[in-house]
């Protein structure tokens, strides 16, 4: 069938097979053409391994490192009969894993709920099964909007709100492309201990706990997971929001994890990565607007990276290539340095300020913006055949 893109909000209920092929091939490209990284890793477990950086991580792993990968994500599969493609991510991981096989790479897929006791033991596994039975790089990058306890069977969903007062700010309504003004309503206490059940550290720590008692994390093993910092402008909405109080408790949990890695001469940390286009970030307000301004400034000054330059280059200057971390007063690595520059956060809030719908469209890069979230399910890639028939 012809796929043609369906965008509802912040969603694209469709994606081209060809499109997500296509798009992933090109972060191989990138990655290759970065060369081989020296002494990288071996077998790379990457949770939340399908889009966004987890899938840049599993990249740079297999095509950086020259590592087996063992993918883990939640993904839909087509449905022929009813002319439903399957998500974005499961295309991903289709062209991922032909070039990974062809390369001589182990790959696994494991598609299922990261959070339940099941899929972990899967995933045990399936690294029993790789060619060193043992991970010596574990990446959690899960972004999701529920998460079951699978001790409990209880089921939290996260929000993003306000902590303590309301954050008034303008936003941007990526459907209508209108500039409008928006107020996030605080959170209850139930509200923020939810989002820090979902996207805080706990599940992170259960991964590693057993991962560690099945005996499949190598010696000098690396753990790190991604978090987001920002400017003060998106603080009320991200940073002190409940989002934040999550990466707050996904930072705590680095320390411990790092403690238990230290056993097996391992370490883990955190990176503070670009506000970048993604399924995830898509869906939170002032982001979008944030994001739209920053890539205009970014791409003015030549500095502007998606996911695969920030992992690549988080990979090659810091994690291997005998580099090492380049931790922060604040504990984390940061590769959102760039964006944190004073002239680019200048620059982004010298337009702030006088965006308004009638010339959003040359004080920002929206139309990147746009193009950057069609690409996510495939959409406007070069080189492919939009109006053909494809199998999905
Ligand atoms: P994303 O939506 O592109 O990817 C999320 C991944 O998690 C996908 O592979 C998805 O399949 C998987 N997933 C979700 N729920 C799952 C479940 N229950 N079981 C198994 N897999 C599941 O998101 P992203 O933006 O790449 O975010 C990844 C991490 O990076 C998050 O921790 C996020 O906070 C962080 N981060 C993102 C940004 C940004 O601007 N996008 C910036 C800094 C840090």
């Amino acid at each position: 069938m012809v796929v043609e893109p369906k965008v509802k909000g912040f969603l694209c209920i469709t994606s081209h097979p060809k499109g997500c092929t296509k798009n992933v091939e090109n972060q191989i490209e990138y990655v290759k053409q970065k060369g081989a990284m020296k002494n990288g890793c071996k077998t790379a477990l990457i949770i939340g391994a399908s889009t966004g950086y987890g899938l840049a991580s599993r990249i740079c792993a297999a095509f950086g490192c020259n590592a087996d990968t063992i993918g883990v994500f939640f993904e839909r599969p087509a449905d022929p009969e009813r002319g439903r493609t399957a998500s974005a991510g499961w295309y991903n991981t289709v062209a991922f894993t032909k070039k990974a096989e062809e390369a001589g790479l182990y790959a696994a897929n494991i598609n299922g709920d990261a959070f339940s006791d099941e899929i972990k033991q899967k995933t045990i596994e399936a690294i029993k099964n790789s060619p060193s039975g043992k991970v010596d790089l574990i990446v959690y990058s899960l972004a999701s909007p529920r998460r079951t306890d699978p001790k409990t069977g209880e089921t939290y969903k996260s929000v993003l709100k306000a902590v303590g007062e309301p954050a008034r700010n303008k936003s941007l309504d990526t459907d209508k492309g209108q500039i409008v003004e928006v107020t996030v309503p605080v959170a209850t206490e139930k509200e923020i201990s939810d989002t820090i059940k979902v996207m805080g550290g706990e599940d992170w720590e259960l991964w590693i706990k057993a991962l560690d008692e099945a005996g499949v994390i190598a010696e000098g093993c690396t753990s790190l997971a991604y978090t987001y910092i920002g400017p003060k402008l998106t603080y009320p909405i991200y940073r002190e929001g409940t989002i934040g109080q999550a990466k707050k408790d996904l930072e705590k949990a680095a320390e411990r994890i790092d403690a238990t890695l230290k056993i097996h001469r391992g370490k883990a940390f955190i990176s503070a990565n670009k506000a970048l286009v993604t399924q995830a970030s898509s869906a939170i307000p002032v982001v979008p607007l944030y994001i739209s301004i920053l890539y205009k400034v970014m791409k003015e000054k030549g500095i502007h990276e998606g996911c695969i330059e920030q992992i690549e280059r988080l990979f090659s200057t810091q994690l291997y290539n005998d580099n090492c971390l380049n931790y922060q007063d604040d504990g984390l690595v940061h590769i959102d340095d760039l964006e944190m520059r004073q002239d680019v956060q200048d620059g982004v809030f010298g337009l702030w300020d006088k965006i308004e719908t009638s010339n959003l469209k040359e004080l920002t890069d929206f139309e990147g913006y746009q193009k950057e979230f069609l690409k996510l399910f495939g959409f406007g890639l070069e080189g492919v055949d939009y109006q053909e028939d494809v199998e999905i």
